[in-house]
């Protein structure tokens, strides 16, 4: 019998283009940090794969390139490229963290994004394909073959594609890919060209074929046509994604054709971080039992903002890229309407321009309800998640989302779209007096938002139910556990089952 039928925790190469805390640019970093940490607790043994980009701290991660094995071998029109793997010190029951050195292709300022040009960069293509080509590399190097390859996101769509290849050479065979679906907005598109790059792929490459989209090369669409099973962050968007055009971009059909079905997975957080009991980046700790405290919090975060501080006034927040799908076409029109509550506003985020002077604008009319920080800075995400007493999340679509479980955890009460994950975690404090956690609306207009935001008010000027609402949000368990068992759940089935043939 094979090592794979035996294993009941199996063996797992996390590949992934950003991880916390060495990379960020949103979710999929923080799940890539905490997920593999909790299947490795559950006894899985796992190895997590990522680029190593400039803005990754090699030193203070104590980062280290591999001594011996192999190395990986890269070429670019037909130029070979120094590669090499580092990694960070391991620790006992924890995952390997490993990192694919190859500075031609990631030594930037930025992770997908050129920040000077604000444009994607335009080997993005390549980039990936590295990455993708590098997870059996590292495999090979290490000696190590993993039972299940999880795939995350268009930037290792290629993954499956490529194991699918190695299989027919008879390698691999026991190995099973899995893709995950964190953002269905986002497909990796490449011009025709990229075909040759990729390698054996040109018979592929056909209208309606298993990597081409509308004329041009789709990883995303490699990945969910090849994989042998599929996920995505919340039941809800499960749903939704196989559901309309509007959330599945024209992958839809891909999805409902899959003879694998696509499960829905919620994300969780990582409860160690984002613990407002121990979290050392906020100005006093506090749990359900000692919740006055949070006020101090509320007091540090007005200092640090320039507002006056009133314990009466509510403080809203926002933390998030400032792109079309969180919400800010029915958000930006309401601004002023809930500064004359009164209220105090804080946003912390950056991407479109068009917001980004809006809000600029915005706080130099009301500097002293209005506070925004153009820039990603985490210190100050902890503190406004602990300060703040109300968070909004509009969102168009929100595959799990992320910020509305940190906020209940803080005691910060999230308004927030029904949609995706959002729908999945926040109990409407209205329709449900005992259980509520925060407020939802359902229509994506800046009224049903607005009335939302009033009832969410009115709860506010009742002490003893907002205390209520605040503790029903923090005693939710929002850990990995539960879900890292869903996906070991998820990699058994693949395991069971014979590689799928795309
Ligand atoms: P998405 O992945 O779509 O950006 P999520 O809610 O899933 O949204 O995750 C966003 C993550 O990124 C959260 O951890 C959030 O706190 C963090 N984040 C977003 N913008 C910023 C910022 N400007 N500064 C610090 N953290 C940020």
């Amino acid at each position: 019998m094979s090592n794979r039928k035996r294993s009941e925790f199996p063996r797992v190469l996390f590949v992934t283009s950003e991880v916390t805390p060495f990379s960020k640019t949103g979710g999929l970093a923080d799940i890539s940090g905490a997920l593999p940490k909790a299947l490795s607790r559950l006894g899985c043994d796992v190895r997590v794969l990522s680029p190593l980009y400039g803005c990754v701290d090699g030193e203070r991660h104590a980062l280290a390139v591999s001594a011996n094995g192999a190395q990986p071998s890269l070429t670019i029109n037909g130029r070979a490229l120094h590669a090499e793997f580092a990694r960070a010190p391991r620790r006992d029951s924890e995952p390997d963290f490993c990192f694919l050195r190859c500075d031609a292709l990631y030594d930037r300022p930025g992770i997908y994004v050129d920040p000077f040009s604000n444009q994607d960069y335009v080997d993005n293509d390549y980039r990936f394909i590295a990455l993708a080509k590098c997870a059996f590399d590292l495999c090979r190097s290490d000696h190590w073959t993993p039972d299940v390859l999880q795939c995350n996101d268009w930037q290792a769509g290629l993954v499956p594609l490529y194991l699918s290849q190695r299989r027919r050479r008879g390698e691999f065979a026991e190995s099973r890919a899995v893709m995950t679906v964190h953002n269905m907005a986002y497909h990796g598109w490449f011009k025709a060209d990229t075909v040759a790059r990729i390698g054996d792929a040109e018979a592929l490459y056909f209208p309606g074929g298993p990597i081409e989209f509308y004329g041009m090369v789709n990883f995303l669409k490699a990945g969910l046509e090849f994989a042998d099973g599929l996920s995505t962050v919340s039941p809800t968007y499960a749903h939704e994604i196989q559901s309309s055009y509007d959330f599945g971009f024209g992958l839809e059909t891909v999805l409902r054709g899959s003879p694998r079905p696509l499960q829905g997975i919620l994300n969780g957080i990582d409860t160690e971080v984002w613990n407002p009991e121990t979290d050392p980046r906020i100005a006093a700790n506090f749990g359900i039992g000692t919740l006055p405290w949070k006020v101090e919090n509320k007091r540090a975060l007005c200092a640090k903002a320039g507002f006056e501080f009133n314990a009466g006034v509510p403080v809203f927040a926002v933390i998030s890229r400032i792109v079309g799908q969180k919400g800010f076409e029915i958000l930006a029109p309401l601004i002023t309407e809930i500064l004359s509550l009164p209220a105090q506003f804080v946003i912390l985020g950056s991407g479109d321009p068009y917001y980004e002077h809006m809000f600029h604008e915005l706080a130099r009319v009301y500097p002293d309800r209005f506070a925004v920080k153009l820039a990603y800075d985490e210190d100050l995400a902890h503190l406004i998640e602990a300060g703040s007493d109300m968070f909004l999340m509009p969102s168009k679509f929100e595959p799990c989302g992320l910020n509305q479980m940190m906020s209940m955890r803080y005691g910060t009460i999230p308004i927030v779209r029904v949609t995706g994950g959002l729908a999945d975690t926040v109990i409407d404090a209205d329709t449900d007096l005992l259980h509520g956690t925060g407020f939802r609306f359902y229509d994506y207009t800046s009224g049903e938002l607005m009335h939302a935001v009033e009832r969410a008010v009115s709860a506010y000027q009742d002490a003893d139910r907002w205390r209520r609402i605040q503790r029903n949000a923090m005693s939710q368990d929002f850990s990995w556990d539960r879900s890292a068992r869903q996906y070991l759940q998820l990699y058994q089935e693949c395991l069971s089952q014979p590689p799928r043939v795309a």
